[in-house]
């Protein structure tokens, strides 16, 4: 195998990357032609400026919401799907450095974005590099897209869908090797049916978290802790109310957890027999796959459907639970919406679309996932990792013929989206040599 990262080649790359971990890109609110406010528009420039300081063409969106840095000539168009935002520095207090300034440390990389996704950005830009610097020439034209808002809602990539050239084949380096082939769908959606005089709940957690604890502090209490100690329910009376405890996953793992609020539900039910939406919650059950709603809902690449249920709004007007749906690659997404449709109609209970994410889904026998996986195989001599499914989200899930490739080995420990966020530099040494194998396989 050929040697494309030499130790100059890191050290350039970890120069550039300290200058966009330097500019805080977290989501704000909009400004002209900042469509998330001035940081992620600010990393943008940012990089494109590294990129074209090293060869690339690049382009940015007039109105600010993406960018790309184009290298290399061909038909067709291979992909690296990035993203240039951040989430927030989290708790300043618990930082060992400061989380906007990049510091190296016992051989680590410290700052906010290391991990996800500047790291991985800057250290594959460098890595194609140094296949050109080598003396090869691409028979693709690679290119290098940046979102800007990976971390909210995903507009920055819809806006480059709705403007610009496909890409054939990518990878979106913003995950783990070896490599995510399959993400199951991602709806996120309310049930919203009618009022009631009996109850006022304003029960309301994130879509994305079993609820891991509910607190009921309505009328009668006497009779609502009887029913949850007859379903033998955790929970106790506390000075606010009754306290329901549960287990809180992320809701792509839902059948994991123990949904605190879905249990507060049932046990209204028993209570408040005339309450509809309560009588909904009563016959889902604790199922969070929704097999007593729907029946089995699986395929044989991604498993099963699971459903999370994260608010239990009740007042005189309406009531409304919020949900969120992981959806197996294989189901179709709008019969699946007709069925959950026809299943809450006889509770009088609408459904209404929040969010949609189609699923990624590339079989392991394309030439794609092949390729990728020898590249990660023969770099590392880790044969035994195998192509994974994920029910979590990832970029590649915005582009055709694209899979989650990197930058995080199996054994780097998880800094995403924490405190003291770090890359070691043996890491990212690796995973430029893994990205410069794969791209010098698929693309010269
Ligand atoms: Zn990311």
């Amino acid at each position: 195998m050929k040697t494309f990262i030499t130790d100059k080649v890191q050290n350039d790359a970890i120069h550039e990357l300290s200058k966009v971990i330097a500019v805080p890109s977290y989501c704000e609110e909009a400004g002209e032609n900042e469509p998330f406010g001035p940081g992620p528009k600010k990393a943008l420039e940012k990089v494109l400026e590294i990129a074209e300081s090293i060869g690339f063409t690049t382009h940015i969106d007039p109105k600010g919401y993406y960018g790309y840095a184009d290298i290399g000539e061909g038909d067709q168009i291979f992909g690296l799907v990035c993203h240039m935002d951040v989430v927030p520095a989290g708790n300043i207090d618990a930082w060992n450095t400061e989380p906007f300034k990049m510091v190296e440390k016992d051989g680590k990389l410290f700052g906010r974005g290391t991990q996800d996704d500047k790291g991985p950005s800057v250290a594959s830009m460098f890595a194609v590099k140094s296949i050109m610097d080598a003396g090869y020439t691409f028979n693709k034209k690679i290119r290098f897209i940046f979102g800007t808002d990976e971390e909210t809602l995903w507009r920055c990539l819809a806006q480059y869908n709705k403007f610009e050239s496909p890409i054939d084949m990518g990878i979106a380096p913003d995950a783990e090797f070896p490599l995510i082939y399959a993400e199951k769908g991602l709806q996120q959606s309310y049930l919203v049916g009618e009022g009631s005089d009996e109850l006022n709940l304003n029960i309301v957690d994130a879509f994305n978290a079993v609820p891991g604890k509910a607190i009921y502090n309505g009328p009668k209490q006497d009779e609502v802790f009887e029913a949850l100690q007859n379903h033998k329910f955790d929970a106790d009376m506390t000075s606010d109310g009754i306290e329901i405890h549960g287990n809180s996953v992320h809701a792509m793992n839902a059948p994991e957890g123990t949904n605190a609020t879905v249990r507060l539900g049932i046990a209204l039910a028993d209570v408040f027999p005339d309450v509809k939406i309560l009588q909904f919650l009563k016959k889902f059950g604790e199922d969070a796959n929704a097999t007593n709603l729907l029946g089995d809902i699986s395929d044989d690449v991604s498993g099963k459907l699971t459903f999370n249920i994260s608010s239990l709004e009740i007042n005189s007007k309406r009531s409304r639970l919020q949900i969120d749906m992981r959806i197996p690659v294989k189901v179709d997404h709008d019969e699946l919406i007709k069925k959950v449709e026809e299943a809450v109609k006889p509770f009088d209970i609408k459904y209404e679309n929040f969010d949609y994410v189609a699923p990624l889904y590339v079989p392991t026998d394309t030439e794609l996932v092949k390729t990728l996986m020898s590249a990660y195989q023969d770099v590392t001599g880790d044969t035994k990792s195998k192509p994974a499914i994920s029910g979590g989200a990832t970029f590649a899930r915005t582009m055709n013929n694209c899979v989650a490739f990197g930058a995080m080995l199996p054994t780097t420990p998880d800094f995403m989206h924490q405190v003291n966020e770090n890359w070691s530099k043996a890491d990212m040494r690796k995973a430029m040599e893994i990205i410069a194998e794969a791209v010098y396989r698929l693309c010269v």
